[in-house]
């Protein structure tokens, strides 16, 4: 999507500092971190939303997430955990439309969140 700041990451039009890349998925250090770690993993295909998921999906974000859990296991999380956060929409707090999941570690987070 033209307008969409994910697939312009995507297209390499914005510069990030990626953690991983593959044919499908791309994963890159948010710009404004919650957390010591803060990594965003995305589908290269624009999926608005979990909302917007289709069946045809579900493989992709199945290995969406186990990239996740790769990647915070590679950023040294395995021992403490992490938390896992996909934002959908606006009572989930959604802010770009693109798919995505939030890994953050390295902290102790608080539940509930606000
Ligand atoms: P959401 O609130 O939609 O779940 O999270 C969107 C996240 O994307 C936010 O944490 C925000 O900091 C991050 N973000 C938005 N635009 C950019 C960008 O251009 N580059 C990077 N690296 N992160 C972005
Ligand atoms: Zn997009």
């Amino acid at each position: 999507m033209s307008d969409c700041v994910f697939c312009k990451i995507i297209q390499g039009e914005i510069p990030t500092n990626k953690v991983y890349e593959d044919d499908e998925l791309l994963a890159f250090h948010d710009m404004n971190p919650q957390a010591p770690l803060h990594v965003l993993v995305i589908p290269k295909k624009h999926i608005s939303n979990i909302m917007e998921a289709e069946a045809s999906d579900a493989g992709l974000l199945g290995r969406l997430l186990f990239k996740a859990q790769e990647i915070a296991k590679a950023q040294g999380c395995e021992e403490k955990g992490a938390r896992f956060i996909i934002n959908c929409k606006s009572d989930g707090g959604q802010t770009v439309y693109h798919l995505h999941c939030h890994i953050l570690g390295g902290r102790f987070m608080t539940w509930p969140p606000g």
